[in-house]
């Protein structure tokens, strides 16, 4: 864990402090939900050993809009994150069966999604990192796609190739991929630029990322019941800002409203499409980070039309898939 370390998006040093989260080794114990119990007990025992209670502060970032908590784990701690989990649970999929109803929605909305923007065909090379058991690429691999998976879990499904745990362990690294998708993954990792430059030396001349991250930042700071599932908090002029700094540009970006795993929890999510980019501008946009912590009338009635707009396009497509 480090205490003092500038922005890991822009290089920045101009924090300003946001809120403070406390927690207390006893809570681990406290608790009867052994999510709960399992995140404080590496925040405790793996990350901050001998500690009983820490302080952490939530800090955004004045130049970019980033948003994380200090001290912050480094990539080392995230590691040892994962091993501890991986003796524990099933990593990225939880308790909850690939072929349920939940996990076949998000499978066809995911296809869906980048089938629009890059088209799946045979023979597609598709990355999935992150992706847990690789559940999330059914339908992209029914197109004939080719489907490969980065991911702690060890345990892939029989449509994906598991490549390794992490991009280091990758046995090919010269693969080269027509679609990288990082779903729910740049939230959790401890050096985001890092991860996204080695995923673009891996995209084809003419390949696409699709990237996407929970917007905790909507109206509110994140909650953190525990501060060791998600590490960086993105806005969109922050995560365009992430992609420009791997070297990324953003083609197309939208704000979603997306079904968390259940029981039910109902959030926004960033999505964005990019493209490996030699030629950038300089500079990062403004922080955009007050604009969602305390929008305007007008951005909330814009935010709540788009997101409203977006649930009835995806029922009347699940309504459609269903029929099929
Ligand atoms: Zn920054």
């Amino acid at each position: 864990m480090k205490v003092h370390f500038s922005c890991p998006i822009c290089g920045a040093d101009r924090w300003e402090p946001l809120a403070k989260r406390r927690y207390k080794r006893s809570d681990a114990v406290g608790t009867n939900t052994p999510y709960l119990s399992t995140r404080l007990r590496i925040l405790f025992e793996l990350w901050l050993p001998g500690r009983c209670d820490v302080s952490l502060t939530v800090q955004g970032c004045r130049e970019c809009g980033f948003v994380c908590y200090s001290p912050r784990p480094e990539v080392a701690d995230t590691e040892a994150k994962y091993r501890f989990l991986s003796g524990i649970e099933k990593i990225g999929s939880g308790d909850i069966p690939a072929d349920s109803t939940y996990e076949l929605r998000r499978a066809g909305r995911l296809f869906r999604c980048v089938d629009r923007m890059y088209p799946i065909t045979l023979g597609l090379k598709v990355l999935d990192y992150g992706g847990g058991d690789g559940r999330l690429l059914r339908y992209i691999a029914d197109r004939g796609a080719q489907c490969f998976i980065v991911d702690y879990n060890d345990s892939p499904c029989p449509w994906v190739t598991r490549l390794g745990a992490t991009v280091q362990d990758m046995s090919c690294n010269d693969a080269r991929f027509d679609l990288v998708i990082l779903s729910h993954v740049l939230e959790h990792v401890a050096d985001p630029v890092s991860l996204l430059k080695s995923l673009g030396k891996m995209l084809a001349p003419e390949g696409m990322l699709y990237c996407e991250v929970p917007m905790e930042l909507w109206r509110r700071l994140p909650q953190l019941d525990e501060p060791v599932t998600h590490l960086n908090f993105f806005t969109p002029g922050s995560l365009a800002s992430t992609m420009r700094t791997a070297g990324y540009r953003v083609l197309k970006w939208s704000c979603q409203e997306y079904w968390a795993t259940p029981p039910n929890h109902l959030g926004l999510a960033l999505q964005c499409f990019c493209r490996s980019s030699e030629t950038l501008p300089e500079g990062h946009p403004r922080s955009d980070l007050d604009e969602w912590l305390r929008p305007s009338i007008c951005k909330r009635a814009a935010i709540r039309w788009m997101t409203s707009l977006n649930k009835i396009i995806r029922s009347l497509q699940d309504d459609l898939e269903s029929t099929k």
